[in-house]
């Protein structure tokens, strides 16, 4: 008999902003799929959005997914980091062009600071990008900080550079 141990709820967000966008983000959740310590729950719709930061650069597709993993957290930036790099990602200009980037948003319940991983993702409540798609599949969810995703957005003002893509 196999014995189910207890997983862990995150959230991941995707974006793409370079070559077949779309294609960029499938292949990144699959690759996520592939992982058997990964169990992908749920996908967002994917939305277009104006880019940020640095401006002069394509538009990008964002979605958030749910998964459940039995890795630390450590362990799945190493497998988002990987994916990155499997898909060739240029980190040449920073918040410039890339193929695609992948975030940990939440990590069930975990806060993380240390110089490379921050858990929550940091800029969740300033990025409507980050916050429309992972209110799609998880508005209820309750930020560490003590608010629902949903409150998140209510309270972010400017949402009109994000619109549903499909
Ligand atoms: P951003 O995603 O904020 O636009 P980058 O993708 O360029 O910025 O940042 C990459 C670095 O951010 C990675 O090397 C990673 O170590 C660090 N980092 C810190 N916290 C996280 C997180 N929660 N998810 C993904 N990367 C993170
Ligand atoms: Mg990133």
């Amino acid at each position: 008999m196999q014995i189910e141990t207890e997983m862990t709820p995150a959230f991941i967000g995707l974006g793409s902003n370079v070559g077949d966008r779309e294609e960029n983000i499938k292949k990144a959740i699959s690759l996520l799929k592939n992982n058997r310590k990964i169990k992908v729950k749920k996908v967002s719709s994917l939305y277009e959005t104006e880019p940020v930061g640095y401006v002069d650069q394509g538009e990008f597709l964002n979605a958030a997914i749910e998964i459940e993993t039995d890795l630390t957290p450590h362990e799945l930036l190493k497998v988002t980091k990987g994916i990155e790099e499997k898909l060739k990602r240029d980190r040449k200009i920073k918040w410039g062009p890339r193929t695609i980037d992948l975030d940990i948003l939440l990590f069930g319940d975990l806060r993380i600071d240390e110089p490379h991983l921050n858990v929550p993702h940091p800029e969740i409540k300033n990025r409507a990008f980050v916050l429309i798609p992972l209110a799609e599949i998880a508005g209820q969810i309750i930020h560490p900080d003590g608010k629902t995703i949903d409150d998140l957005l209510r309270e972010l003002i400017d949402v009109k550079s994000v619109r549903k893509y499909r």
